[in-house]
């Protein structure tokens, strides 16, 4: 932009808008928020709004764009859901009072990570700012997270990079602060995972920073906690009071999962939707409290580890399931209260009104009546959990001595506080009484002074108190005492020496009466915020308890069971289901399954045709494990699982959310990743690894996984293949068990039984389905013609490539005995002819 000229007002705008070059700033003028040059350009095409021409004539108008104030929190949310911060700049002096330019400041930059009025249908879901700093050799990072609604804050020491990104991911974080000594490979990941980067320079140490990292001593963690309070500190410039201290976390205290697990497992987000429906947070959610939605998501992604923890969750949703009115009546009790962790949050922000104080009381009024339910009921180890609801009466007391039942939404306008609570702000009322009381006097008095019967005493904001005359009357004002003070279409107002006094009088009542009111609001809010740490950790009981009457609820309607915690490697889950599935289908028609794996077995072997229930079979597994370990019951009719202490999946749609590999590259990263960290403990689960490949190059490979995992992890693990020739792997490998899911034929059609039976399954279903969908016959009989001469194609292919292959034999096939190897490298260096052949392979779907 030219260099012109510029006025004092654009001369402010550009020194403010200097400090903010990467957030929209929102300029306070008058009633409007504007934004000018490339902010008005850009904003008007985001939110719609009309782009005009400050200074129009000059020869270089500059654009400009605005909002109304009153509006102005849509439009931030349409610009900070879209990935944008916004500076608020307000005046900070009133401009009838100021001569010049008016004082303007940014008073708290919004970003997508410390957004926290959200809106209602965001209720259930937390908004996490994070922050990560590494090490000196880019190795190590420490990482936190915070949410700025709720006041919770953590902090974890990550080994490696993949650690990183599966924080990062599963936490669901659109922003994150970065230092500038973090690897570019990782800047370079967190920005293809759409996360918006920000940096923070750093700041003097100051005191509630050191408060809410006092527990942490690593110095990397203490630096990335300094980061990220810092960036709070500096964009949000309000009062961070409701921030709990920063609790030290590590990945291995829970069930680990990496995200592509929980994002194909559809735990919390469906697949096709990014919706919480169809999900196994919505089929668990009975939760009745914003809380509680928020922590029973929280569970389900961090399910625990620890047996004991496990069992004294188990035992709450026992007796809650056991005591169904009880449950109900909790149930009830927990519909009426509101979300205390935000409404601290706004506590400590300033931001409350009196009837978030209302909200405040009422949830709280519900707690001495939830703590009397559950004690009833309670056992031993329930009853230590009670311990932690603690009813907080006196700030009960406090806003039902002090507030009225039913608030106004403002609080500088009064009507806030009850009468009887300040013995001044009584003695204003009076007055403002009085004066109504006088004003009703005079009027009766006037009417009958001057004889005109609809003579009327009013108010207005801009003429104040008035006599009123209509125009028929007028003849019978006296003149010496009425003086005009204005005219209507009917009639005329007047204002008597008298009543000036008095309207003085009322006026400063009122106005008195109102700044009263406002200044006890504050204290009683400030009060209020003295106890914040008692609110959260009130509230952490509630949504406790109400995940677990969620659980116990669920629990009823779709009959699972309580599963038996077991120490000696075995699963054994009798009739288990897939719960999601099975809502869907309607329980008449999911057809339950056992899992059995004894402490000798490692590895089960699932064939079977496409769509016969495999894959649903294996993610059944997986469910059962996390639900178990979240402290919920379990879809079976009778289980008995050990604790596991980490889950690989390589299931579903193999799309990599950061890099864009192939498929089949993803496959095989997550199979080294399983490879690479699974213990004996661990739960395995690989759906047709290798079918992203060559056929024999995949099954090479799918048999040298197995095997490598058999002997030497022992993780329990599910492997289902469509390579039948895997199935005489159960000859040399003792651990290993084949099942397989039953098809049958019925009236010319196969019908999918959905049920897993011991053994292998039948070969090749392939051109068995083609018949069963009226391909016809000849072409039917030429298919296994190719199929014959392909397969023997193949074999020779491949005896003639090994034999001028000096490469290290890797595996052989049990069925291909005779051929000795098979190789593991690609098939590139074939000829023409084979090359056909081979790509008629690649084609090939063997069942
Ligand atoms: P595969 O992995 O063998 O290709 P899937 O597990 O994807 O098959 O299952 C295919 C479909 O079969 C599912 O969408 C589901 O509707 C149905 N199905 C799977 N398992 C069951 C079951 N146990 N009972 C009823 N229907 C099932």
């Amino acid at each position: 932009m030219a260099k012109q000229a510029q006025t004092p007002m654009m001369v402010q705008y550009q020194k403010i808008k200097d400090q903010y070059p990467d957030a929209f700033l929102f300029y306070r003028l008058g009633d409007f928020y504007e934004m000018f040059n490339d902010d008005a350009i850009k904003g008007s095409q985001l939110l719609e709004l009309t782009l005009t021409n400050r200074s129009r004539n000059a020869k270089h108008p500059i654009p400009m764009c605005g909002v109304p104030h009153k509006a102005v929190k849509n439009y931030i949310d349409i610009l900070v859901d879209q990935g944008y911060k916004v500076a608020i700049c307000e005046q900070m002096e009133d401009p009838r009072l100021t001569k010049g330019m008016v004082k303007r400041e940014v008073i708290q930059l919004v970003t997508p990570g410390t957004q926290v009025d959200v809106g209602s249908e965001n209720a259930k879901t937390n908004n996490y700012l994070t922050a990560v700093v590494s090490n000196e050799n880019g190795q190590e990072f420490a990482f936190a997270y915070v949410d700025l609604s709720t006041g919770e804050l953590k902090v974890a020491d990550l080994a490696n990079q993949a650690e990183l990104v599966n924080e990062l991911v599963s936490l669901q974080t659109k922003e994150t602060v970065v230092d500038s000594k973090l690897p570019t490979g990782i800047q370079e990941t967190i920005k293809k995972l759409g996360i918006l980067r920000s940096t923070q320079p750093e700041l003097p140490v100051n005191a509630s920073v050191s408060y809410l990292s006092q527990d942490v001593a690593q110095p990397l963690m203490r630096r990335v906690l300094k980061m990220l309070l810092d960036y709070i500190q500096t964009t949000q410039k309000r009062s961070l009071s409701h921030l709990k201290r920063a609790v030290v976390y590590e990945p291995s205290d829970f069930l680990e999962m990496d995200h592509n697990s929980q994002y194909n497992l559809e735990l919390t987000r469906n697949i096709r939707t990014g919706k919480k429906s169809g999900t196994l947070l919505w089929l668990l959610d009975q939760t009745k409290t914003a809380m509680g939605g928020r922590k029973l998501k929280q569970w389900i992604e961090r399910p625990l580890v620890n047996s004991n923890k496990i069992n004294e969750r188990h035992d709450a949703v026992g007796i809650l399931l056991d005591h169904y009115y009880e449950r109900n009546q909790l149930q009830d009790e927990l519909i009426k209260v509101y979300d205390l962790e935000r409404l601290a949050g706004r506590i400590a922000f300033g931001s409350v009104n009196g009837r978030d104080l209302i909200q405040l009381k009422t949830s709280l009024q519900q707690v001495p009546k939830i703590k009397y339910i559950l004690e009833q009921i309670a056992d031993k180890s329930f009853k230590d959990m009670l311990t932690k609801l603690v009813p907080l009466d006196d700030i009960v007391n406090k806003i039902e001595t002090a507030i009225v039942a039913e608030p106004p939404i403002s609080i500088t306008d009064g009507g806030v506080i009850k009468d009887g609570f300040d013995d001044q702000l009584d003695k204003y009322r009076d007055a403002t009484n009085n004066g109504q009381k006088w004003l009703a006097e005079l009027e009766a008095k006037e009417r009958k002074v001057t004889g005109i019967n609809n003579l009327k005493v009013g108010f207005n904001h801009v003429f104040g108190y008035y006599i009123e005359v209509t125009k028929v009357n007028l003849s019978k004002v006296p003149v010496d005492r009425y003086q005009r003070k204005q005219t209507l279409a009917n009639a005329e107002r007047f204002s008597t020496p008298e009543l000036k006094e008095k309207e003085a009088l009322i006026l400063e009542a009122q106005e008195q009466s109102k700044a009263l009111e406002y200044k006890l609001f504050v204290k009683i809010r400030e009060d209020i915020k003295k106890t914040i740490k008692r609110i959260q950790d009130l509230a952490d009981a509630i949504a406790s308890f109400d995940v677990l009457q969620s659980f116990a609820a669920v629990s009823e309607e779709y009959r699972f069971v309580r599963p038996t915690l077991t120490n000696q490697h075995e699963v054994a889950v009798k009739d288990g289901r897939h719960p999601v599935v099975e809502k869907v289908l309607g329980h008449q028609q999911y057809v339950p399954n056992n899992v059995e794996m004894g402490s000798d077995t490692s590895v089960l072997l699932i064939t079977g045709p496409n769509m016969s229930g495999k894959s649903t079979y294996m993610r059944q597994m997986a469910l059962a494990v996390i639900m178990n370990q979240m402290g919920c019951f379990v879809p079976a009719k009778k289980a008995k699982l050990p604790v596991f202490d980490k889950i690989f999946t390589r299931i579903g749609a193999a799309d990599d959310l950061i890099s864009g590999q192939s498929t089949f590259m993803v496959e095989m990263k997550e199979a080294n990743d399983a490879i690479e960290n699974a213990t004996p403990n661990s739960l395995i689960l690989f759906d047709e690894i290798g079918r992203g490949t060559a056929t024999y190059d995949g099954m090479a490979l799918a048999q040298a996984i197995i095997e490598y995992v058999h002997n030497n992890i022992g993780a329990k693990t599910l492997f289902s293949t469509h390579y039948h020739e895997l199935t005489t792997l159960d000859e040399s490998l003792n651990q290993l068990q084949n099942v397989h899911v039953g098809a049958t034929e019925s009236n010319g059609e196969l019908v999918f039984l959905h049920k897993i039976q011991p053994g292998p399954a039948d070969k090749s279903y392939g051109i068995h389905v083609a018949k069963l969908a009226g391909l016809p016959n000849n072409l039917l009989s030429r298919a296994n013609d190719i199929l014959t001469k392909l397969e023997k194609q193949a074999e020779d292919d491949q005896i003639d490539r090994n034999r001028h292959d000096n490469h290290q034999v890797q595996s052989v096939t049990p069925k291909a005995e005779e051929e000795e190897q098979i190789s593991l490298f690609p098939l590139e260096t074939v000829d023409d002819n084979q090359a056909e052949v081979v790509s008629d392979i690649k084609k090939l779907d063997l069942m």
